[in-house]
């Protein structure tokens, strides 16, 4: 079993259609996927409809965003009921967050920049089902006003740059009630990115727990061996399961593509394989 557990299509910041991206990832070899689409779930039918074609078993999932401690964290609700109503109302309050958030990036940019960049952020809060700043990161980029979206997001839009703009989304226990609401396994995505302390990280995998948690993903595309290692065993002192996946968003690059991360320690427990009993 090859199983990637973390995707994104054009429904949020991915580039390609979820039938595309079925395409591509079961040509990559693998057997078991998740559309983990930011805070939607908006392409998990056409994905089950291009999956049951394609011999690929389909895992409906979603990338949640949360606050915890004044920081940003993403959990991953993997098998979960995508038509569940209390989900469903609490994404379209976070899709709502999001066009704020954009139109007052906007409004930043537009004071301490630039007009256009204002604009280009304002038609994506208007347009756009749900706005992130990837999509402005590429806009800035076609307007020539960086080099790459890297260099937009350094430039621009991340903390202590002119378009940063702070948002509250729901709290850790809020986001792990709606993915159990909705009959999903949560998992904690890319610990290993967060600026945690070692003590602040061994804290929040513990109230992960406590709230019903299950898994963290140890790998999330190019993951340092180290950083699988320590994860894997912090998983294991917790009693929880560990995911993997590539973080798939632009065909364009190569070290994220479906199914390629950084293998996960033989012999661990895997979420892959509870979710394959569940739906395979
Ligand atoms: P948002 O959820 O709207 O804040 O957008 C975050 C998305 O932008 C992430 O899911 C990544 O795909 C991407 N991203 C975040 N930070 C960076 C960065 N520093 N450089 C490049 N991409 C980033
Ligand atoms: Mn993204
Ligand atoms: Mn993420
Ligand atoms: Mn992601």
């Amino acid at each position: 079993m090859i199983a990637d557990l973390h995707t994104h299509s054009h429904h949020s910041d991915g580039l390609l259609a979820p039938e595309q991206l079925a395409q591509l990832a079961s040509a990559r070899g693998v057997t078991l996927l998740a559309l983990t689409d930011h805070d939607t779930v908006a392409g998990c039918d056409s994905m089950r409809n291009a999956c049951s074609k394609l011999a690929v078993t389909f895992v409906s999932g979603v990338e949640m965003s949360c606050t915890w401690r004044g920081q940003t964290l993403h959990i991953l609700g993997l098998g979960i009921d995508e038509s569940n109503d209390a989900l469903q109302a609490q994404l379209s309050h976070v899709a709502e967050l999001r066009r704020a958030r954009m139109r007052l990036i906007g409004e930043r940019l537009a004071r301490r920049c630039d007009a256009e960049l204002g604009l280009l952020a304002l038609g994506i809060a208007e347009k756009t089902a749900l706005p992130t700043r990837m999509h402005l990161a590429r806009d800035i980029v076609l307007r020539g006003h960086a080099a790459h979206t890297g260099e937009a997001f350094r430039n621009f839009l991340v903390r202590g740059r002119p378009g940063y703009a702070p948002c509250e989304w729901p709290d850790l226990t809020t986001t792990l009630q709606a993915i159990q609401i909705a009959g999903g396994l949560a998992s904690l995505a890319h610990p290993h990115r967060y600026q945690l302390s070692s003590g602040a990280l061994r804290t929040l995998i513990g109230e992960f727990a406590a709230n019903g948690g299950q898994a963290i993903e140890c790998s999330s595309g190019p993951t340092s061996p180290n950083d699988v290692t320590r994860l894997a065993a912090l998983a294991s002192a917790n009693g929880l399961l560990i995911s993997g996946g590539s973080d798939f968003h632009d065909p364009a690059n190569a070290w994220n593509t479906p199914g390629r991360f950084a293998k996960l320690p033989a012999g661990s427990d895997l979420l892959a394989s509870r979710l394959e009993t569940k739906h395979g």
